[in-house]
C-alpha cells in the first residue's frame, strides 16, 4: 500500500478543487479587489451594524452574547499576509472550514489592521497554535510582546508561523461584509500539519485541554455550591 504524504494530498485536494467558473458554485476571481480601497467592494453596512452606537442596553446584550460565545472553545490561529515587502500576522480564533469540494475556509474579521491589506494581498496563511505558541497568541493581538521573535517559514509565496500545528494558504474568492466584521472567503492553495497538542481559548483564556477541563469542572463547583448555599 502506498503512503500519501501531506504534500501528494496537498496536490490531490488542489486538483479535485479546482473551481470553474461554469460550476456555478464559485464567483470568478475579483482581480479589482487588489487595487480597491478597504471594503469598497463590499455591499453597504447593515441596520445591526449602524446601530452600534454605545447605547447601554446595546453595550450589556454585546457582552452577553460574548459570554454565551465564549463558551464554544476553539482553536487559536494567527493569520498572515505579505504586501510589498511587509508581512503582517494578527491573532484570530474566528476561523472554520466551509468547503470539502472545493476546499474553502472563512476568517472573520473586525476592525483591524488586516482588514485594510487583505483588499490588496488578495491571500492569507493560517496557522494553527500549539499548545507551547501560547505567547505568540497575545503577541499577534497585541496584547503582550512575545520574548521570543516569531519566525516564518513560507509557502506558496507566503509566510507561516513556524512551529504550528496546522498550515493553510488561501486565496481570498468572496468577501462579505456581516454586522461589524467582514468575512474573508478563501480557497485554499497549500496545507501541512504535524501531530501537537493544541493551543486552546475558552471563556477569554488560552489554555490546554486539560487545564480548560480542569477550569470549566472547577467553574461548575463554585457555581453548583453557590445555587446549595442560597
Ligand atoms: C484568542 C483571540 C482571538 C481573536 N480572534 C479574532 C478574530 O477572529 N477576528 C478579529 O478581528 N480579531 C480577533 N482577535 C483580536 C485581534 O487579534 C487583535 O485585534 C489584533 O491586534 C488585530 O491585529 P491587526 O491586524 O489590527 O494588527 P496589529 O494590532 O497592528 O498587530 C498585531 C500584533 O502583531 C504584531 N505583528 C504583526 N506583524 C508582525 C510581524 N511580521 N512580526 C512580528 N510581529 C508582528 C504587532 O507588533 C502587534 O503586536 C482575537 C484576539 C484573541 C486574543
Amino acid at each position: 500500500m502506498s503512503t500519501v504524504t501531506d504534500r501528494e494530498g496537498v496536490a490531490r485536494l488542489t486538483r479535485v478543487a479546482r473551481p470553474t467558473e461554469s460550476s456555478g458554485l464559485m464567483p470568478p476571481p475579483r482581480p479589482a479587489l487588489k487595487r480597491e480601497r478597504p471594503g469598497a467592494a463590499l455591499p453597504p453596512q447593515t441596520g445591526v451594524a449602524r446601530l452600534t452606537p454605545k447605547a447601554p442596553a446595546i453595550e450589556q446584550a454585546a457582552k452577553a452574547f460574548r459570554q454565551v460565545m465564549g463558551r464554544f472553545a476553539t482553536g487559536v490561529t494567527v493569520i498572515t499576509t505579505i504586501e510589498r515587502d511587509t508581512v503582517h500576522g494578527m491573532t484570530a480564533n474566528g476561523f472554520l472550514s466551509v468547503s470539502l469540494r472545493p476546499p474553502l475556509v472563512l476568517v472573520s474579521l473586525g476592525r483591524c489592521k488586516m482588514n485594510e491589506m487583505l483588499p490588496r494581498s488578495g491571500r492569507y496563511g493560517i496557522s494553527v497554535l500549539s499548545q507551547a505558541q501560547q505567547h505568540f497568541a497575545a503577541h499577534f493581538a497585541a496584547q503582550k510582546r512575545s520574548p521570543v521573535e516569531p519566525t516564518f517559514t513560507w509557502q506558496n509565496g507566503l509566510p507561516l508561523l513556524e512551529g504550528a500545528i496546522a498550515h493553510l494558504v488561501c486565496r481570498v474568492v468572496d468577501v462579505h461584509r456581516a454586522g461589524d466584521h467582514v468575512l474573508w472567503i478563501g480557497e485554499v492553495e497549500y496545507i501541512d500539519h504535524r501531530d501537537d497538542e493544541p493551543l486552546l481559548f475558552y471563556t477569554g483564556r488560552f489554555g490546554t485541554m486539560r487545564e480548560i477541563s480542569d477550569r470549566a469542572q472547577a467553574e461548575q463547583t463554585r457555581s453548583s455550591q453557590h445555587v446549595d448555599r442560597r
